[in-house]
């Protein structure tokens, strides 16, 4: 796997290869995908905890591209928002349910739904945080590129030979004029 550079130009014109961005197949489909990092002042030790955490959601750098995939990866970007709000659904509920049920229920079976919800959130973590460090992520956004991980060798090298061939397209049309 590799890293590769995307300027702002390059995906606003759609100029990406027609490589699937995982494997470097021919790709099959081409569909949007927003990444979103979170701004780098909000990670400020000043903030800290909950403070940056919630800064950190809603101060965010985006960079919209259309990234091609073959059949095999088309839901690459989907599968994981699926794992990252599916979880989240059934988190979020299921604390409330375990704070709601405190008074209500034996000690004991509070204890242990907490324990439960505990380990479901630990295992939700594990597999979230994994499967952005194997799956195609955003590293950096600039103002006017972003720095993507992930992505496969073929795919790489082919988007930055069309950024050369763009650049020497861009020195010979400047001559000609
Ligand atoms: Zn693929």
């Amino acid at each position: 796997m590799a890293a590769v550079i995307i300027t702002r130009r390059q995906a606003d014109e759609d100029r990406l290869p027609h490589l699937c961005m995982r494997c470097g197949k021919t790709a099959t489909v081409r569909s949007e995908k927003t990444f979103s990092k979170r701004q780098e002042w909000t990670a400020s030790i000043l903030l800290g905890g909950l403070p940056s955490l919630l800064f950190g959601m809603l101060f965010r750098d985006r960079f919209t591209v259309t990234v091609p995939l073959c059949d095999s990866h088309k839901s690459h970007f989907k599968w994981r928002s699926i794992v990252f709000w599916g979880g989240l659904l059934i988190l979020i509920p299921a604390l409330l349910g375990c704070f709601a049920s405190i008074g209500n229920v034996a000690d004991k079976v509070v204890e242990n739904s907490f324990i439960g919800v505990g380990a479901f959130a630990l295992a939700w973590v594990v597999i979230v945080v994994f499967s952005k460090l194997i799956g195609i992520d955003v590293a950096k956004i600039e103002s006017h590129q972003a720095i993507l991980m992930g992505v496969s060798d073929n795919f790489a090298k082919a988007c930055e030979r069309r950024k050369a061939d763009a650049k020497s397209d861009e020195f010979d049309w400047a001559e000609c004029r």
